[in-house]
């Protein structure tokens, strides 16, 4: 795959949509004061845009947007409206300096309202010429919400419109997640089809994807996007979002620090501090085997796979924990030979075991593996004060250093 090379990435940027896309994952709620505290570190990371809520939907939300509005953060704070003139004054009024309209411009949803093509783009142009006519300096991003399920030529008139009226962001959303890389249903392909179709009416926005992970292959469309010259990509702590969510923020971090070449963009070293606390106040677990931030995501387990990668993590690693501030590790259960066993005894400072008590000591680990769970490092120093005193035949004392 070819994504920009190295300088034009620095033109890529991402969109975090946690505070407002990831509250639309059922049951999650950010107290203000929380979503102040993620602002805070998306910022550190370094993330351009923070999407912090949609103000006319609530007292309390307007109130979270105006106030992160304020804070002095690097990243621009961003409020979510519909085409309608109300949100776009709620919007206004919270002090946002990035405003993201939406319409949806496919033939089947305006029918349904009532809309007709010429209808909507009245009112897209209506609503982005009263936000840049009060703020000339706001950033204005237009989304035709599942604009890839929309012909391209309707999607291309309507934005062709909104950047004639001052859109600066033409957002391209995957609303229901159905792209397929490579397949008959290609962002790649849609999205060059649309740069050309704006091309021919002389517009020539920056563009963004918004990818829905409905097949697991958000992050690999949005990786098409950029491909097909987008710029900006919308993702969220833990993908958290309507259904199956949007593209994960730590997965695309690593890809475009690790693999085309974003090195010393973004602070990695905070992600980590960040995913606990969305993870804690969203209460959505982090799962275990989760790209790059799960529990089990640098950890190695059987026997031939821990042998290598002690001799050299690449051999089992295609991805650098260190930038993130995670270290590989070695887990101890029923898949476990001599060289995971043999690294854990070492940080615990257990010194050479002779042979009969290593073997021992690695038929219990295994033995406690098969119950369905790791052995633990302090666990390990009991099983060896354990077996040691087993084969002494005297009495344990489980306080005594192994
Ligand atoms: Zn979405």
């Amino acid at each position: 795959m070819t994504l920009p090379g190295a300088g034009a990435l620095e033109g890529v940027g991402i969109l975090d949509a946690t505070l407002r896309e990831g509250e639309q994952a059922p049951g999650v709620y950010f107290e203000p004061y929380v979503k102040a505290a993620i602002a805070g570190l998306l910022d550190e990371i370094g993330v351009e845009v923070i999407e912090a809520g949609h103000p006319f939907v609530d007292d309390e939300i307007a109130e979270a947007v105006n106030c992160l509005a304020r804070r002095g953060f690097r990243a621009r704070i961003a409020a979510h409206a519909r085409a309608r003139r109300e949100d776009v004054e709620a919007a206004l009024a919270s002090g946002a300096g990035f405003l993201g309209i939406f319409l949806c411009v496919s033939p089947e949803r305006l029918r349904e309202r009532g809309l007709t093509p010429a209808t909507a783009l009245d009112q897209v142009t209506a609503a982005i010429t009263l936000a840049k006519e009060r703020r000339p300096g706001l950033i204005v991003r237009f989304t035709p919400e599942d604009a890839v399920r929309s012909p391209v030529a309707d999607v291309a008139a309507v934005a062709a419109a909104a950047v004639a009226a001052g859109a600066d962001i033409i957002s391209i959303a995957d609303t229901t997640g159905c792209m397929i890389p490579g397949g008959p249903r290609s962002l790649y392909d849609w999205l060059s089809r649309f740069r050309d179709e704006l091309q021919r009416r002389n517009a020539r926005p920056r563009l963004a994807v918004h990818c829905h992970n409905d097949r697991g292959l958000a992050l690999a469309n949005a990786l098409d996007g950029l491909r097909a010259g987008a710029s900006l990509v919308d993702v969220s702590v833990l993908g958290l979002g309507e259904r199956a969510g949007i593209v994960d923020l730590a997965a695309l971090l690593a890809v475009l620090v690790q693999d085309f070449s974003g090195n010393g963009r973004w602070r990695l070293e905070k992600v980590a501090e960040l995913y606990r606390l969305v993870s804690r106040f969203s209460g959505v677990p982090i799962p275990v085997h989760f790209p790059v931030m799960g529990r089990n995501a640098f950890r190695h387990c059987a026997g031939v796979h821990s042998q290598a990668a002690l001799r050299d993590p690449r051999h089992y690693q295609s991805l650098d924990p260190a930038p993130f501030g995670l270290s590989p590790e070695f887990s101890l259960d029923h898949m476990s030979g001599c060289s995971a066993l043999l690294h854990a005894l070492e940080s615990i400072a257990v010194g050479d075991l002779d042979p009969e008590l290593f073997t021992a000591v690695l038929r219990r680990v295994k033995a406690i593996g098969k119950k369905g769970r790791t052995v633990g490092r302090d666990e390990l120093g009991w099983i060896v004060a354990w077996e040691k005193a087993q084969a002494q035949g005297r009495p344990v004392l489980l306080t005594q250093s192994a």
